[in-house]
């Protein structure tokens, strides 16, 4: 099954671009929202998987606050309409300039991740006037198997404070004048499919809870769980919206939240990855000894998911009903690893068709290139075409 495109529309359109179906975003927003008000969890939409101007004024309007891990993400997002008290802001290595736009902009809560941070954090809001609101990032030491590349959660990742040196932490922040502990916060990691890892998570948010009160009797108001929700690269037109239901459901059923606490969360993938499609045309159709290669116009500059993580993509010729033939699918960059997709049944393909890169719409255009001196590709809505 093949998805469904205004391909006349795109003829007109120099390539490569991302196409976003503005529709299926809302659809998206629509069951997170409705699946999390079940519960009464806070959303915060990660910010780093798609930055784009229209989707982050759409995911503002929905109602849903924003999660940042840079500064200029937190100014993207004040600019595109969200209130400073919807934005918690992440990140190892923020520096002094971007914790000032954050106090300067109010924002809900700094997600810190060291001792060290939080004595800075202290000591610019202090020369403000201010009390900055704090969650310490816990490191839960949970595998979320998932790619080496995306996991974050173990002791070894640089991610969050280890849970032996917590309480020791959280008894500094009660010395400091300037920073408020509002929240624990929590990731493993990222394209996770399978719910046992978020379960074992609560497990451990349960344990941690227990020894944290007993050791120094603080009970903070907010459980933030993190983002990772995976979503079906395979059949992007068959689960077009990734499984919202269960994955509130599994914490509902597995976190124990203590009275007055909310829960957070921070989804980016599976909010704007299946909107987004990477449309490229075909330069040339190359058969090899032992391969025929569609050489794209699009490349790894435009999406890197493949030649970074390995990841699969979904490449579909939406102008072409020919017989269905094997190719490998490359871009035009001078790596090796500018490959799309190897070995890929695709319907009979020549110069000039148009071919659809699926469930491109997280980690994509944010993280498009000029190597090679590229142009940076352009974004296109559904409801605007
Ligand atoms: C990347 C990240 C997220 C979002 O992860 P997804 O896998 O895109 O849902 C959420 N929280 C933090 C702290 C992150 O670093």
């Amino acid at each position: 099954m093949k998805g469904t495109f205004p391909v006349g529309k795109f003829n007109n359109i120099e390539t490569p671009f991302y196409y976003y179906d503005m529709e299926l975003l809302q659809k998206t927003l629509d069951s997170i929202i409705s699946e999390a008000n079940k519960y009464g969890y806070k959303v915060h939409y990660a910010v780093k998987a798609n930055a784009n101007k229209r989707i982050l004024q759409t995911i503002c309007t929905s109602g849903i606050g924003a999660d940042c891990v840079s500064g200029n993400e937190v100014a993207a997002c004040v600019v595109a309409g969200f209130a400073g008290d919807k934005i918690v802001f992440a990140g190892v290595g923020k520096t002094d300039k971007e914790i000032n736009l954050a106090l300067d902009n109010n924002i809900f809560c700094f997600n810190v991740e060291s001792r060290q941070e939080i004595e800075v954090i202290d000591q610019l809001a202090k020369a403000k006037n201010k009390v900055a609101r704090i969650a310490i990032r816990v490191n839960p030491n949970v595998d979320a198997h998932t790619h080496a590349k995306i996991t974050t959660g173990l002791s070894e990742n640089k991610f969050g404070v280890n849970l032996e040196m917590l309480p020791d932490v959280v008894k500094y922040v009660l010395t400091l004048k300037n920073v408020e502990l509002v929240g624990l916060h929590f990731h493993i990691g990222s394209q996770i499919t399978e719910m046992s890892a978020f379960k074992e998570l609560c497990g451990c948010i349960n344990d941690l809870q227990d020894k944290l009160q007993k050791e120094t009797g603080v009970v903070v108001k907010n459980i933030n769980v993190g983002g990772g929700l995976g979503v079906n690269y395979e059949n992007p037109n068959q689960s077009s919206v990734a499984d919202f239901e269960s994955y509130f459901q599994v914490f509902s059923q597995n976190l124990k939240l203590c009275e007055g606490q909310t829960l957070h969360c921070e989804p980016g993938r599976s909010v704007v990855a299946q909107c987004g499609n990477l449309i490229t045309r075909v330069t040339y159709v190359k058969e090899g000894t032992v391969k025929k290669f569609v050489i794209a116009d699009a490349g790894m500059t435009d999406l890197v998911r493949p030649a970074m993580y390995d990841s699969y993509h979904k490449i579909e010729n939406i102008s072409s009903d020919g017989q269905e033939e094997c190719y490998d699918v490359v871009g035009p960059i001078c790596e090796s690893s500018d490959v799309f997709g190897k070995d890929r049944m695709l319907n009979k393909t020549k110069r000039g068709d148009i071919l659809a890169i699926r469930s491109a719409g997280a980690y994509g255009e944010i993280m498009s290139s000029q190597y090679n001196l590229r142009t940076l590709p352009k974004a296109y809505f559904s409801d605007e075409l």
